[in-house]
């Protein structure tokens, strides 16, 4: 299996990028953020009880988001692989993760960090806004997005990095350039 983790702050091109992977190599993406959004979107019991700390751009509990993760992997027997994007946030997340993994006799091998400043994420959000009409990516709750990923999302990286896992990609540039540096790394 190829099970990789692709990292970046909010608009940092995670959902372009991850469709050109998980076509390149048949897997699964899973995304933690839209799986949110569908439960909110479907009012389902989980949905209703992240609604709140969602809108408010904070992150979900480790419990919860665990457990969805853990559930959605493994509706997934089959695949050849995951994608997992916007999870880990937490380093409880990433020891859960990998706990998963062993426990399915595979493990991470690459977590591609796609490295956007602040600043240049809150111009691709705001043009984002302009084109989709996110809900989410309201100016207030945008600031506390990308105040979430630079203040404590980023503490998962040295996690990675410790253990070699870590590859970090220049996330500003073409879709293809960027894309070829990704699939430089996984090829190597
Ligand atoms: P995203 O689209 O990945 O930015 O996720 C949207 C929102 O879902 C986040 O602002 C969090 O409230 C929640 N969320 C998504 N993934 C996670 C996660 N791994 N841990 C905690 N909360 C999450």
């Amino acid at each position: 299996m190829l099970n990789i983790v692709i990292f970046g702050p909010p608009g940092a091109g995670k959902g372009t990028q991850s469709e050109k992977l998980i076509e390149k190599y048949n897997l699964k993406h899973i995304s933690t953020g839209d799986l949110f959004r569908w439960h909110t979107k479907n009012d389902t019991e989980l949905g209703l009880r992240v609604k709140e700390i969602m809108d408010s751009g904070e992150l979900v509990s480790d419990d919860i988001t665990i457990a969805m993760l853990k559930e959605e992997v493994e509706k997934n027997p089959e695949v050849s692989g995951f994608l997992f994007d916007g999870f880990p946030r937490t380093v409880d997340q990433a020891k859960a993760l990998d706990t998963l993994m062993h426990s399915m006799d595979t493990q991470i091998q690459h977590v591609v960090e796609l490295e956007v400043s602040e600043e240049e994420v809150k111009k691709r959000i705001a043009k984002r806004k302009e084109l989709e009409g996110r809900a989410d990516d309201a100016d207030d709750k945008l600031v506390k997005r990308i105040d979430e990923y630079f203040n404590k999302t980023v503490h998962v990286l040295p996690y990675y990095k410790e253990q070699s896992r870590l590859s970090t990609v220049n996330g500003v540039g073409g879709i293809e350039e960027i894309s070829k540096s990704i699939t430089d790394i996984l090829d190597k």
